[in-house]
Order: C-alpha cells, then sequence, then structure tokens
C-alpha cells in the first residue's frame, strides 16, 4: 500500500493549550505564574495543592485574556459560565482533579464557535476554554523505562486556555500553519509570549479512514508537530502488525526518539467523572463587559491587514507584511493619516527605507515623526524633489534630525523642471556616449544613460529624463 495514497481520508483535530504567560498569578490563586528558571515548588500555596479549607478564587485577568482570544477567533462568548471537575488520579496534580471546564452535561465553556482562515481553508474552533495547568514531571531517561519520576508543582495552577478545533487539518502541513498563525494571534493580543518553553502545546487527534482515534500527547513545541503528525500518520497507514491499529488510543510523543508510543487505549470521558465545581460560583459575563473587554482587544494582523487595503487602498501583500510589524504599522498610521496618501506611505516604509525606520523605532539614531515623513512626500508631491533625492534627504534626516523642508533647501534638491535644460543634457550625454546605438534594445544600457544623465544634473526628474531619451533614441 502506498503511503501517499494511504493517507488519504486523514482527520486531525487539535487541542492547543496554551499558557497566559503575560497573568502575573495563577488562575485560582495569587502565587506568581512566572515559574521559569525558579527552583522545584517554590511557587506554590495550600489552594495550588488543593488542601481541605482553601478556596479558588477566580483570575479576572484570565477571563479577560480569554475573551480577547474569543474575540480575535470570532467566537461566540457565553453569558454564564461555569468550572468543572475533571476527576484523575496522577501525580502532576495533587488534588486528583484539574479545575477545567466542560461543554456537556450543562456545562458552558467561556466561548464556542469561530474559525481559522488558513490559505485555501477554514478551520472551524469548536471551544475556547479556562483550566489550570498540571505540575510537570521529569522522567529518568524514556516515560516507559524510568523508575522514578519528579514532580514540579510551581507549574501547577497556572492558567491555561485550550483551544479545541473541528477535525478540519487533512496534513500535518496545515496543522503547523495554522499553529504558527495563532501564535502570533495570541502575542499579538497580549496575551502569551508564544516563544517560551512549553508556553503552547498541543495535542493531537489524529483518524486515518477506516483506523481508530488516535491522541497524541505530550508535543511540546511547534517545531515537533509536523514531526509527531507526519509520524503519527505513516504509522496508522502502514501499521507493522506488532502495533493495535483500528482502536481508540493515547499515544505520546517521544521526542529524543521521534516517535508516538502507546500508552493506553484511550479513555471515554465517563472515565473523567465531570462534575460541577463546588468551590466556584458560575460567572456571568454581561454583554456591556464583554462588549468593554473586545473594545481594548489589541489588534490582531490579520485584521490590521484587512483593515490596511480597506481604509488606506494598500496593496494587499504589502498590508500583510507590513500589519506584522505593530510599530512600523502604528509609524505608517500615523504618517497615513497626515499625508492622506496611504498606498504611498505603505511603499516607503516597507521599501528601502524600512530597516532604517525599524531601527529608528527602536530607538536607535535621530527620530523623524510621522509628520517629518508627510513633510518630505509632500515635497515629492509638489514636483519639489524627485523620489531619489527624498530617499537621500531620509536617510540625512534620520542621520541629522533636520526637517525635510531644512534639508530640501541643499542645492542637490529641486526638480529640474525645465525640458528644454534636459534635452540639452540628454543629447551630451548621448554624443559622448558609446553605448547609445545599443541602448534602444538594451535596458541595461538604457538605464545606463539615465544615470549619466542624472549624474550631470541631479535635479533632472528622472521619469522626464526617460522619456526624452526613448524619444531620441527612435
Ligand atoms: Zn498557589
Amino acid at each position: 500500500m502506498s503511503v501517499r495514497g494511504a493517507a488519504k481520508g486523514v482527520k486531525i483535530g487539535l487541542e492547543i493549550h496554551c499558557q497566559m504567560t503575560r497573568l502575573k498569578t495563577k488562575l485560582f490563586c495569587s502565587c506568581s505564574s512566572d515559574y521559569r528558571d525558579k527552583d522545584a515548588n517554590e511557587l506554590v500555596c495550600p489552594t495550588c495543592f488543593g488542601i481541605p479549607g482553601t478556596l479558588p478564587v477566580l483570575n479576572e485577568k484570565a477571563v479577560e485574556f480569554a475573551i480577547r482570544i474569543a474575540t480575535a477567533l470570532g467566537c461566540e462568548v457565553a453569558g454564564t459560565t461555569s468550572f468543572y471537575r475533571k476527576n484523575y488520579f496522577y501525580p502532576d496534580l495533587t488534588k486528583n482533579y484539574q479545575i477545567s471546564q466542560y461543554d456537556k452535561a450543562g456545562g458552558v465553556p467561556i466561548a464556542a464557535g469561530g474559525h481559522v482562515q488558513l490559505d485555501k481553508k477554514k478551520v472551524r474552533i469548536r471551544r475556547i476554554q479556562l483550566e489550570e495547568d498540571p505540575g510537570k514531571l521529569t522522567y529518568e531517561g524514556t516515560i516507559e523505562k524510568s523508575s522514578y519520576s519528579l514532580v514540579d508543582y510551581n507549574r501547577a495552577g497556572v492558567a491555561l486556555v485550550e483551544i479545541v478545533t473541528e477535525p478540519d487539518f487533512e496534513s500535518a502541513k496545515e496543522a503547523k500553519v495554522f499553529l504558527e498563525k495563532l501564535r502570533a494571534m495570541v502575542e499579538a493580543l497580549g496575551v502569551s509570549d508564544g516563544e517560551l518553553e512549553g508556553a503552547m502545546r498541543c495535542d493531537a487527534n489524529v483518524s486515518v479512514a477506516g483506523g481508530g482515534r488516535v491522541e497524541v500527547k505530550n508535543i511540546s513545541s511547534f517545531k515537533e508537530v509536523e514531526k509527531a503528525l507526519n509520524y503519527e500518520i505513516l504509522r496508522q497507514t502502514t501499521f507493522s502488525g506488532t502495533e493495535p491499529s483500528g482502536v481508540n488510543e493515547t499515544r505520546h510523543w517521544d521526542e529524543r526518539r521521534s516517535i508516538t508510543i502507546s500508552l493506553r487505549l484511550k479513555e471515554g470521558e465517563q472515565d473523567y467523572r465531570y462534575f460541577p465545581e463546588p468551590d466556584l460560583p458560575a460567572v456571568a459575563l454581561s454583554r456591556e463587559y464583554v462588549a468593554s473587554v473586545r473594545r481594548g482587544t489589541p489588534e490582531v494582523p490579520e485584521a490590521r491587514a484587512k483593515r490596511y487595503v480597506e481604509q488606506y487602498g494598500v496593496a494587499k501583500q504589502i498590508a500583510t507584511e507590513l500589519s506584522r510589524d505593530e510599530p512600523l504599522s502604528r509609524y505608517f498610521e500615523e504618517t497615513a493619516e497626515i499625508a492622506g496618501k496611504g498606498p504611498e506611505v505603505a511603499n516607503w516604509v516597507m521599501g528601502d527605507s524600512r530597516e532604517r525606520i525599524q531601527k529608528m523605532l527602536a530607538g536607535e539614531g535621530k527620530r523623524v515623526p510621522p509628520q517629518g515623513l508627510a513633510d518630505l512626500l509632500r515635497l515629492v508631491d509638489q514636483g519639489k524633489a524627485t523620489r531619489d533625492q527624498a530617499r537621500r534627504v531620509f536617510r540625512e534626516m534620520l542621520d541629522t534630525g533636520k526637517s525635510a523642508e531644512e534639508l530640501a533647501g541643499n542645492a542637490d534638491v529641486g526638480v529640474l523642471s525645465d525640458e528644454h535644460a534636459v534635452e540639452q543634457l540628454v543629447d551630451k550625454v548621448l554624443k559622448e556616449s558609446d553605448v547609445a546605438g545599443e541602448a534602444k534594445d538594451n535596458p541595461k544600457a538604457f538605464n545606463y544613460l539615465v544615470g549619466q544623465v542624472l549624474r550631470a544634473e541631479r535635479k533632472a526628474d528622472p521619469k522626464v529624463v526617460a522619456r526624452i531619451i526613448r524619444k531620441k533614441l527612435s
């Protein structure tokens, strides 16, 4: 059976666990959630451990952050949401349950619906829910052979938002593209630093037509997702005979060996004995509250790009690239508002000057305010400077902090509008140059001639020069 042919009918759904790393404290207590590079079991309290007599208190900011994500994904936010206990016995949570949310038996997760648009397809979001991260287990050697494991509860109770997709992916590649998009989104929303180790983890449900549903757990970085999914698709389509097939099971991604290994037959939801968390009241999310969070939600790059096309008339590709750089986007917008010429400003900030502007926005060298760039573009517009001169002036503005007007007073800036004078220059260059003969059919020679004229007269407008040379050659 060919793998390529057999890989048809692949369905993948993802469950992404995203730590809200921008929160200062955990989801239900005031312990710091900044657990990276800390000594083990340092950031814990009786609530983290679920010791009798303690009560969890919901982190309000976590609710706000989850609504930001729901907004960016186009999900519907619930009017009232509630927490459930997911019961299981495992040393990563001392309580023997995880406080999570549930979408059955009367449970309502914080948001549902929505989608992410990939190039050619829509990936539907099933739901978004809040839950606490378990502690972290470390094994000596491999998970199968280790004789003991170490547990660190610093991570226990850190706020996660779980994003569950419908099984809309048909390849590992699609899943990877989606995850990269999602990471850029949560970063732009100011919710998570997705680059941090373990900040975004993912479980995947993979099934191949005719087979069972296999959940691959423990994919700890997006780099690994494509590898893990490709391995699993290959394994399911070419099973060796020794591996179980056609059953529902949970497998573990072993990063070191780059294989999945069977952990257990998949537990059904009933195994978790979900029931409403008695220590937390249901949370009412009024329309006014949700609307106010939405208003304060930062714009994600995709929405920004769309707006640049519609509002400023910027070409789609430039808008897409520009919108990924937030400081540059702000600079563009402020300038475009003053100059009133979106496409020109976009071309400018994304053109040759891009790197210099980025450095300037990062605090390097002199600052050219949006008004300064708008003034410069106006000089071009009024025919007082050529585009080439403007580029030169802009570099000088960045170097000296002087204004466009000041620098344009320079003898080298200005446009020679007298066509007769340009014609005389062209005649002179054509007469003296030995490439004039071939310039008609050779663009390189043609551009060389234009350059020669501009060298003789920096104020000549390249467009006028080119037009006159073309006329003379024909
Ligand atoms: Zn705590």
